[in-house]
Protein backbone atom coordinates (compact mmCIF):
# COMPACT_ATOMS: atom_id res chain seq x y z
CA UNK A 1 0.00 0.00 0.00
CA UNK A 2 1.48 3.46 -0.76
CA UNK A 3 2.54 5.88 1.83
CA UNK A 4 -0.46 8.58 1.52
CA UNK A 5 0.41 12.38 2.30
CA UNK A 6 -1.02 12.61 5.59
CA UNK A 7 1.79 10.58 7.35
CA UNK A 8 3.40 12.89 9.57
CA UNK A 9 6.85 13.96 9.81
CA UNK A 10 9.62 13.03 12.76
CA UNK A 11 8.47 14.26 15.75
CA UNK A 12 5.24 16.14 14.43
CA UNK A 13 2.74 16.26 16.98
CA UNK A 14 -0.72 15.18 15.35
CA UNK A 15 -4.41 13.37 17.12
CA UNK A 16 -6.73 11.08 15.53
CA UNK A 17 -9.68 9.32 16.58
CA UNK A 18 -10.39 6.12 17.32
CA UNK A 19 -12.62 4.97 14.38
CA UNK A 20 -9.29 6.22 12.24
CA UNK A 21 -6.87 4.68 14.19
CA UNK A 22 -8.48 1.57 13.74
CA UNK A 23 -8.75 1.54 10.11
CA UNK A 24 -5.49 2.94 9.50
CA UNK A 25 -2.31 1.26 10.12
CA UNK A 26 0.30 4.10 10.54
CA UNK A 27 3.22 2.64 10.47
CA UNK A 28 5.45 1.29 13.60
CA UNK A 29 7.40 4.31 14.77
CA UNK A 30 4.63 6.09 16.24
CA UNK A 31 4.18 6.44 19.62
CA UNK A 32 0.44 7.18 21.54
CA UNK A 33 -0.63 8.99 24.39
CA UNK A 34 -4.29 8.10 24.95
CA UNK A 35 -6.15 12.13 26.09
CA UNK A 36 -9.74 13.27 26.56
CA UNK A 37 -11.14 16.48 27.48
CA UNK A 38 -14.47 17.21 29.22
CA UNK A 39 -13.56 21.18 28.09
CA UNK A 40 -12.37 20.89 24.53
CA UNK A 41 -12.27 18.89 21.63
CA UNK A 42 -9.10 17.53 19.18
CA UNK A 43 -9.31 17.12 15.70
CA UNK A 44 -8.50 14.15 14.24
CA UNK A 45 -6.20 14.83 11.21
CA UNK A 46 -7.47 12.07 9.02
CA UNK A 47 -11.09 12.72 9.23
CA UNK A 48 -11.14 16.10 10.57
CA UNK A 49 -14.04 15.49 13.06
CA UNK A 50 -13.84 16.65 16.48
CA UNK A 51 -13.90 14.23 19.40
CA UNK A 52 -13.60 14.34 22.91
CA UNK A 53 -11.32 11.02 23.22
CA UNK A 54 -8.15 10.47 20.56
CA UNK A 55 -5.24 9.13 20.47
CA UNK A 56 -2.51 11.79 20.44
CA UNK A 57 0.54 10.27 18.30
CA UNK A 58 3.92 11.32 17.39
CA UNK A 59 6.30 9.97 14.80
CA UNK A 60 9.22 8.77 16.73
CA UNK A 61 13.04 8.04 15.62
CA UNK A 62 13.78 4.56 14.39
CA UNK A 63 15.73 2.04 17.42
CA UNK A 64 13.11 4.01 19.62
CA UNK A 65 11.53 1.52 21.82
CA UNK A 66 8.04 1.87 21.64
CA UNK A 67 5.40 2.49 24.80
CA UNK A 68 1.78 4.00 24.33
CA UNK A 69 1.09 5.97 27.23
CA UNK A 70 -2.70 6.07 28.77
CA UNK A 71 -2.45 9.79 30.58
CA UNK A 72 -5.36 8.82 32.65
CA UNK A 73 -3.70 6.00 34.56
CA UNK A 74 -0.28 6.25 33.48
CA UNK A 75 -0.15 2.39 32.26
CA UNK A 76 1.71 1.95 29.33
CA UNK A 77 1.02 -0.91 26.63
CA UNK A 78 2.89 -2.14 23.56
CA UNK A 79 0.84 -1.93 21.09
CA UNK A 80 -1.45 0.96 19.78
CA UNK A 81 -4.66 -1.76 20.08
CA UNK A 82 -3.62 -2.31 23.47
CA UNK A 83 -3.58 0.90 24.65
CA UNK A 84 -6.68 1.86 22.42
CA UNK A 85 -8.85 -1.07 24.08
CA UNK A 86 -7.53 -0.17 27.20
CA UNK A 87 -8.92 3.69 26.62
CA UNK A 88 -12.34 2.25 26.59
CA UNK A 89 -12.57 1.54 30.08
CA UNK A 90 -12.03 5.45 31.00
CA UNK A 91 -14.36 6.89 28.19
CA UNK A 92 -17.04 4.75 28.30
CA UNK A 93 -17.68 4.92 24.58
CA UNK A 94 -17.22 0.97 24.01
CA UNK A 95 -18.28 -0.39 20.76
CA UNK A 96 -20.20 -3.21 22.53
CA UNK A 97 -21.65 -3.35 25.55
CA UNK A 98 -24.33 -5.79 26.94
CA UNK A 99 -27.70 -4.48 27.21
CA UNK A 100 -28.55 -6.16 30.72
CA UNK A 101 -25.04 -5.78 32.84
CA UNK A 102 -23.78 -3.14 31.07
CA UNK A 103 -20.30 -4.42 30.92
CA UNK A 104 -18.60 -2.90 27.87
CA UNK A 105 -16.32 -4.83 25.34
CA UNK A 106 -13.37 -3.58 22.91
CA UNK A 107 -14.34 -6.27 20.61
CA UNK A 108 -16.92 -8.20 19.19
CA UNK A 109 -15.77 -11.91 19.98
CA UNK A 110 -15.52 -10.96 23.54
CA UNK A 111 -18.86 -9.23 23.81
CA UNK A 112 -20.16 -13.09 22.23
CA UNK A 113 -18.36 -14.85 24.42
CA UNK A 114 -20.25 -12.89 27.01
CA UNK A 115 -23.45 -13.58 25.40
CA UNK A 116 -22.61 -17.28 25.04
CA UNK A 117 -21.81 -17.44 29.04
CA UNK A 118 -25.01 -15.84 29.92
CA UNK A 119 -26.54 -18.93 28.61
CA UNK A 120 -25.58 -21.13 31.23
CA UNK A 121 -28.43 -21.77 33.33
CA UNK A 122 -26.75 -21.48 37.11
CA UNK A 123 -28.04 -22.82 40.56
CA UNK A 124 -28.65 -19.66 42.79
CA UNK A 125 -30.21 -19.19 45.97
CA UNK A 126 -32.87 -16.14 46.88
CA UNK A 127 -31.15 -13.66 49.85
CA UNK A 128 -34.63 -13.15 50.70
CA UNK A 129 -36.06 -16.62 51.12
CA UNK A 130 -32.85 -18.84 50.74
CA UNK A 131 -34.76 -21.10 48.52
CA UNK A 132 -33.12 -22.54 45.84
CA UNK A 133 -33.70 -21.61 41.88
CA UNK A 134 -32.49 -21.46 37.80
CA UNK A 135 -31.23 -18.69 36.60
CA UNK A 136 -29.62 -17.10 33.61
CA UNK A 137 -27.54 -14.25 34.81
CA UNK A 138 -24.19 -12.13 32.94
CA UNK A 139 -21.11 -13.36 34.18
CA UNK A 140 -20.02 -10.60 35.97
CA UNK A 141 -23.06 -10.47 38.50
CA UNK A 142 -22.07 -14.30 39.18
CA UNK A 143 -18.58 -13.07 40.21
CA UNK A 144 -19.45 -9.99 41.71
CA UNK A 145 -19.88 -10.48 45.47
CA UNK A 146 -22.17 -6.72 46.07
CA UNK A 147 -24.39 -8.25 43.02
CA UNK A 148 -24.56 -11.83 43.79
CA UNK A 149 -26.07 -10.16 47.63
CA UNK A 150 -28.94 -8.78 45.60
CA UNK A 151 -30.40 -11.83 43.69
CA UNK A 152 -33.77 -12.57 44.43
CA UNK A 153 -35.89 -15.57 43.01
CA UNK A 154 -39.12 -14.91 41.42
CA UNK A 155 -41.28 -14.28 43.72
CA UNK A 156 -38.74 -12.14 46.24
CA UNK A 157 -37.08 -10.27 43.29
CA UNK A 158 -38.46 -6.51 43.08
CA UNK A 159 -38.34 -4.30 39.85
CA UNK A 160 -34.94 -3.27 39.63
CA UNK A 161 -33.44 -6.68 39.56
CA UNK A 162 -35.66 -8.40 37.01
CA UNK A 163 -33.76 -6.87 33.92
CA UNK A 164 -30.40 -8.34 35.07
CA UNK A 165 -32.22 -12.04 35.62
CA UNK A 166 -33.53 -14.62 33.52
CA UNK A 167 -35.72 -17.35 35.53
CA UNK A 168 -35.88 -20.49 34.29
CA UNK A 169 -37.59 -22.00 37.36
CA UNK A 170 -39.77 -20.63 39.89
ZN1 LIG B 1 -10.73 10.39 12.51
ZN1 LIG C 1 -5.77 4.07 31.61
ZN1 LIG D 1 -24.04 -8.77 30.65
ZN1 LIG E 1 -36.99 -15.72 47.52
Amino acid sequence: MAERNDSPVEGELFYICFPCVRVRRLGTKIEFVYVSSEESTFTCRRCQRSCKFVLQAVKVPPHHRLSHLCSECNQRFSTPSDLFNHSYGHSGDWPFRCRLCYEGFAMNSEFERHVARRETVRNLRCNECCREFKAKICPRTYTDMRRLQHLYCRNCCNVENRDIIEYVSP
